[in-house]
């Protein structure tokens, strides 16, 4: 499968833990930045002749996609359009909100675009954390925001976030129980990643914040027993659905499928390439200017090795898990040995024989797991 995915790198204000490509809001440069999106995905269009109709899926993300103007919005989509892309036969078209920005124009805006698929950015329903970790926007401005998008009509995932700095597993699983009763039908929970670079991680380097690692494992499992109880499903480690609303963009990543981003930094693969654009907004900008040359791209192509270790990777933290006899394609196995005290201790199980999955408390232990079988693979005779 194909998708296409881009970037809109604008946020209201940067989060203190935020490590991704993104910039603060700077509405002289909408219009730039739109003219440049859509200039590069044109240049795209030429060297790929017939790729960006082959789609199947479409998702704007970032930073803050529902930051951007209107006519700006309406700007991406009509290029798209123009260059084949029928966004209203696509499997998915998802588009990214965060609650300062969610307001009914936008919102209306989206659906006449072709948006079918609303993600909001909420993190948690506590104040106060929403303060410590440097969040824009307010209690209630997330809830008006949840209110407004479940009563659209599109499908709506919510993301939260836990092991935050003084968050209680109580506090956790309620903001899993407060989000899930509202009428969507996906959501997300991440574990804080502190980078030392962020504002957060220097606090926490300084001894401001403290993070209480003990308390993961009790929020996870306990935030997916109280999801599975509500009829959300987990289909990859931080991912839940209702049956029949799993992300179709997503699992296209997890499953090696290919897909094009635009936007500074974005990653593409395909044709076993993982590449992407500059990063930092100048360069990038440059980059289009000059006609987006391949030359200026960061390319990384895959050996067999490197698809191997991707597949163990994106298969196992998955819940459909890693399909044993599909190694032998790469003419290598997973001895008996190698996952045998995983299955002893309960961290993973054996469908068929031949599929084997993280299970109970393997999903907190999913990158030793990973690395330890990663390490234990051998070629067949
Ligand atoms: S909203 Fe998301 S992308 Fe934007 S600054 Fe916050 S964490 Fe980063």
């Amino acid at each position: 499968m194909f998708g296409l995915y881009i970037h809109i790198p604008f946020c209201a204000k940067i989060c203190d833990y935020c490590d991704f490509h993104v910039m603060p809001a700077f509405p002289k440069l909408y219009q730039e930045y739109t003219d440049l999106l859509c200039r590069e995905v044109e240049f795209f269009d030429a060297a790929h002749p017939g790729l960006l109709k082959t789609a199947q899926t479409l998702y704007l993300g970032g930073g803050t996609p529902s930051i951007l103007p209107l006519d700006c919005l309406s700007q991406i989509f009509g290029c798209l359009r123009s260059l084949g892309v029928d966004v209203d036969s696509l499997k998915e078209v998802s588009m990214e909100f965060n609650p300062e920005s969610t307001r009914k124009h936008t919102v209306e805006k989206a659906l006449e675009l072709g948006v079918r698929r609303f993600s909001l950015g909420l993190q948690t329903f506590d104040g106060n954390l929403l303060t410590t970790i440097g969040r824009s926007h307010s209690v209630e401005a997330g809830i008006q925001a949840l209110d407004l998008l479940t009563s659209s009509g599109a499908q709506v995932s919510g993301d939260l976030m836990f092991n935050l700095p003084g968050q209680t597993v109580r506090s956790f699983l309620n903001d899993v129980d407060r989000l899930s009763d509202f009428n969507l039908n996906h959501i997300s929970f991440y574990g804080l990643t502190v980078s030392p670079r962020s504002m957060l991680g220097q606090k926490v380097s300084k001894g401001l914040l403290n993070i209480d690692e003990d308390l993961y494992e009790e929020m996870y499992l306990n935030g997916v027993e109280l999801l599975g109880r509500k009829g959300f499903e987990r289909y990859e480690v931080s991912n839940f659905a209702r049956p029949g609303y799993e992300s179709i963009h997503n699992r296209n990543y997890w499953s090696r499928g290919e897909y094009a981003g635009f936007g500074p930094g974005a990653h593409s693969f395909w044709g076993n390439t993982r590449f992407y654009a500059p990063e930092m907004y100048p360069r990038w900008r440059d980059f289009v200017r000059e006609g987006a040359p391949e030359s200026r791209l960061t390319t990384d192509k895959l050996n067999d090795e490197d698809v191997l270790m991707e597949l163990l990777w994106l298969s196992l933290r998955q819940s459909s898990g890693l399909d044993l006899q599909g190694l032998s394609s790469f003419g290598v196995r997973l001895p008996p040995s190698s996952y045998e005290k995983w299955l002893k201790k309960g961290f993973v199980s054996m469908e068929n024989h031949d599929r084997l999955k993280l299970c109970g408390r393997g999903w907190i232990f999913m990158d030793e797991i990973v690395t330890d079988l990663a390490n234990s693979y051998s070629e067949l005779e």
